[in-house]
């Protein structure tokens, strides 16, 4: 099953709507560099502990 992040949930102040989805491998390294290059985030394993707990299993059917 894949993983969905979706930057709505997170909280930010760009208002940003992007889902990732994909692997949890997939997700994490994609999030990381999104929270980087939008967001300002520092890559970390901290902030790749924050991502992983945004992680949700897709929806099948959609
Ligand atoms: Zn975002």
């Amino acid at each position: 099953m894949r993983k969905v992040a979706d930057c709505r949930e997170y909280p930010s102040e760009s208002g940003c709507t992007l889902t990732i989805a994909g692997s949890e491998e997939e997700v994490l390294v994609a999030a990381a560099q999104h929270a980087q290059a939008v967001h300002g985030h520092t890559d970390s394993p901290e902030l790749r502990e924050e991502l992983r707990k945004l992680l949700k299993d897709e929806e099948p059917g959609r």
